[in-house]
């Protein structure tokens, strides 16, 4: 039986949408595994929706699509659910396909959010595993604009975290539209062109310095004005004017097609306007930018967007866009560091080694969501030498906007560093160790561990603690070493975070 159509980017769900009104609900795609995770995530072919349909069948390539001639119906798979499947379900079907449903149209979101490269399809597996789940949808900490009804948790301290209960009875218009195909930006996209009268504006000369002097002390004077265009290309709007302040060349330098171009470009400031970037050459060669990067910032600010942009800047600024940044974070992560020990939960749930205190996220305690969640967890062990620990140099990986620590390095007094967890090289904030390293004090949110400091054999209670990480107004927990000073510590992770620290 098939499970309804629920888009894990967008939220909308299937059942409640007139698929005859809004044609773009039914076509979808699946990121999926066949058999377990030693498999590559695969991207599958375009499939469509039909209500009451007892069984989905998806292309198993990219490429294809539900309606190709020649397509092999022995090859098509099914989604199963997010949950990788048990042996028994192995052993009765070894083409068992498992993974995540998104729209069509906001799968083109993806890409074009990931432009000019594609999407990283192993990286967003990783992610999907990652974060909490419900029966139904991925949970990204928001509740899809008000399409569900949501409870904070973590509440009232701290940084809140969405959980999704059933779908809000409030009426969104603007959810049911096409996030992809708009025809306001189309007709706009069609209105905005230069003007053939306008060439004067177009050809102005910049304004001419007379004061020689200034320009020799000024290192942009030497640069051509075409080389002075592409690096304004470069900076960020808000930073234009103080550019343009530090220089009396740049200054002068007049802000080109290009410039203008260039805010639309990925990860830029109008990225989500893209559809001038889908015409054809010729189409395209006409654009005024200038023009349409004014009138797209008035729009905006006025709110005076159409339903179906709407809905883009929604999907876009909730989901697309912090997923897409947390991809590009994670490459920048090490492999997981730490001996790996597949027997130590058990060991810790039976109580053999009671001796182990731990700190976990709420998240892995939460009671709603086990038996929902897929999430997959990674254990690491590092032992210590009895060498003094100097410092700790903590990775945190930024996820939707906040903070999480995804590893620890331990720096003895010798210049060895020890690693547990994903480690960020370059951008590792240190910790300085006093005394005996003896256990930590953390803050922990739902989701993930948002600061640590050492907890040392001089210590003092105190507020003054010297942290990393924002630890904003959780509640400080304190995790000690029942033996003095730490010697093995172990830590789970997500596939980027950490997830739980355990001492003996
Ligand atoms: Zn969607």
């Amino acid at each position: 039986m098939s499970a309804p159509l629920i888009c894990g980017l967008c939220g909308v769900d299937s059942r409640r949408i007139s698929p005859d009104h809004n044609p773009w609900s039914r076509y979808y795609r699946a990121i999926y595994c066949v058999g377990l995770e030693s498999q590559e995530p695969q991207l599958s072919g375009l499939t469509f929706h039909r209500r009451g349909d007892e069984i989905e069948y998806l292309p198993p390539k990219a490429y294809q699509r539900f309606d190709d001639e020649g397509l092999d119906p022995l090859s098509l798979i099914t989604i199963r659910g997010f949950r990788p499947p048990g042996a028994l379900e192995l052993q009765e079907d070894a083409s068992y396909a498992w993974g995540f449903r998104f729209h069509d149209s906001c799968w083109k979101l993806v890409e074009q959010a990931s432009a000019p490269d594609p999407v990283n399809l192993k990286l967003l597996w990783r992610i999907l595993l990652s974060v909490p789940h419900t029966a139904t949808l991925p949970l990204w900490g928001h509740n899809f604009g008000g399409l569900y009804l949501g409870s904070r948790r973590d509440y009232p301290r701290g940084n809140n975290f969405v959980i999704i209960g059933s779908s809000s009875s409030l009426i969104i218009p603007s959810a049911y539209r096409d996030p992809l195909e708009v025809p306001e930006l189309t007709t706009r996209l069609a209105q905005q062109r230069i003007k053939t009268g306008d060439t004067a504006s177009l050809n102005a000369k910049p304004i001419c310095l007379t004061a020689s002097s200034t320009r020799s002390l000024d290192p942009f004077s030497v640069l051509p004005v075409e080389l002075r265009e592409i690096i304004l290309t470069y900076v960020a709007t808000e930073d234009i004017l103080s550019f343009r302040l530090s220089s009396r060349v740049i200054a002068a330098t007049r802000l080109s097609q290009y410039f203008f171009q260039s805010r639309f470009w990925a990860r830029r400031e109008l990225d989500f306007f893209f559809d001038a970037f889908l015409l054809s050459p010729a189409e395209k060669a006409g654009i005024d930018w200038r023009e349409l990067y004014r009138s797209s910032k008035a729009r905006i600010k006025y709110n005076m967007v159409g339903l179906g942009e709407r809905n883009r800047l929604r999907i876009w600024k909730q989901t697309v866009r912090p997923l897409t940044q947390a991809i590009h974070e994670i490459t920048r992560l090490s492999e997981l560091k730490g001996k790996s020990e597949s027997d130590w939960p058990q060991e810790l749930a039976d109580g053999a080694q009671a001796t182990w205190t731990s700190i976990e996220t709420s998240q892995c305690l939460d009671p709603e969501l086990v038996g929902d969640i897929t999430r997959q967890l990674y254990r690491a062990e590092i032992e210590l030498p009895s060498s003094k620990i100097e410092a700790i140099h903590v990775s945190l990986i930024d996820f939707f906007g906040v903070k999480y620590i995804s590893g620890l390095a331990f720096e003895t007094e010798h210049g060895e560093d020890i690693e547990l967890g994903y480690i960020m090289p370059g951008s590792e904030e240190p910790l300085l160790v006093e005394a005996s390293l003896e256990g930590f004090h953390v803050a922990v949110d739902y989701c993930g561990f948002k600061a640590i400091s050492p907890y040392t054999s001089q210590h003092m209670q105190s507020e003054y603690l010297d942290w990393v990480g924002d630890k904003e107004d959780l509640p400080v927990r304190t995790l000690r070493c029942s033996e003095g000073a730490v010697r093995r510590i172990r830590a789970t992770f997500d596939g980027f975070r950490m997830q739980s620290l355990h001492l003996p």
